[in-house]
Order: structure tokens, then C-alpha cells, then sequence
């Protein structure tokens, strides 16, 4: 089930990204982590730029998911949005999926505490 932590602001999330939460609740389900928890919407600080401040990123709690499943999870969850798997790091996160080539897709980074979900729409070239 997912549930908001509280002071979370959710007003501006768009469409796409409240389609992935639901992506990641279900995925959480199937591994057995009954709670998704929303830390982050287009509130909180993020760096300059962030697709957090306009509305297209969340961030949703690992804290709860065992830390043998967080990398399966976050594996299952690329999977599911987006299609084409990549991993690497990238300074303090420890893996990143994107969808290179891929336009209108989602990049997830799973960071010590939190999974990122961001909806990127990359121009087709
Ligand atoms: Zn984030």
C-alpha cells in the first residue's frame, strides 16, 4: 500500500510518475514489503534543476525493503518501467537504471536510502 510521509507535497506530481509509484507498490507487494512509503515529491531539497521540483520525480523508502532484496526490487522496478536495463554508478548512488535511446521512459536510481523515480523524457535524435 503506499502511503505519504507526512509534509510530503504531492500536488504536483504528474501523471506519469503517480503511474510509476503504483509500478513500485506492486512490485514491493510481490516481494512481500507491504508498505510503500512516498518520502519525497515535488517538496524537499534537491539539487538545482531537480525533475523533483516539477513534479516528474518521487522518492520511495528502502529503509523497509531487506537489504538482500533492494537491489532484486530495484531491478524488478526497472524492468517494469523501464524496459531496458543499464546499471553503473554514479558518484554517491550506488546503481542507475536509465533507458538509453529510449525516449519517454523513466530513470530509477537506488540510493542508500531511497529509490528515485524520475519520469525522463529524452528527445528522440
Ligand atoms: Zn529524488
Amino acid at each position: 500500500m503506499i502511503h505519504i510521509k507526512p509534509g510530503v507535497t504531492i500536488h504536483r506530481l504528474q501523471p506519469q510518475v503517480v503511474l510509476a509509484t503504483h509500478a513500485v507498490d506492486g512490485i514491493y507487494q510481490r516481494h512481500g514489503i507491504i508498505e510503500c512509503w512516498l518520502t519525497s515529491g515535488s517538496d524537499g531539497k534537491h539539487r538545482a534543476g531537480s525533475k523533483h521540483y516539477s513534479g516528474e520525480a518521487v522518492d520511495i523508502r528502502t529503509r523497509n525493503v531487506p537489504s538482500q532484496l533492494r537491489i532484486p526490487v530495484a531491478i524488478d522496478v526497472a524492468k517494469a518501467l523501464v524496459g531496458r536495463v543499464f546499471d553503473g554508478r554514479h558518484g554517491r548512488v550506488k546503481m542507475i537504471f536509465q533507458s538509453p535511446g529510449n525516449p519517454s521512459l523513466f530513470d530509477i536510481f537506488l540510493h542508500k536510502t531511497h529509490m528515485h523515480v524520475e519520469y525522463d523524457v529524452k528527445e528522440q535524435t
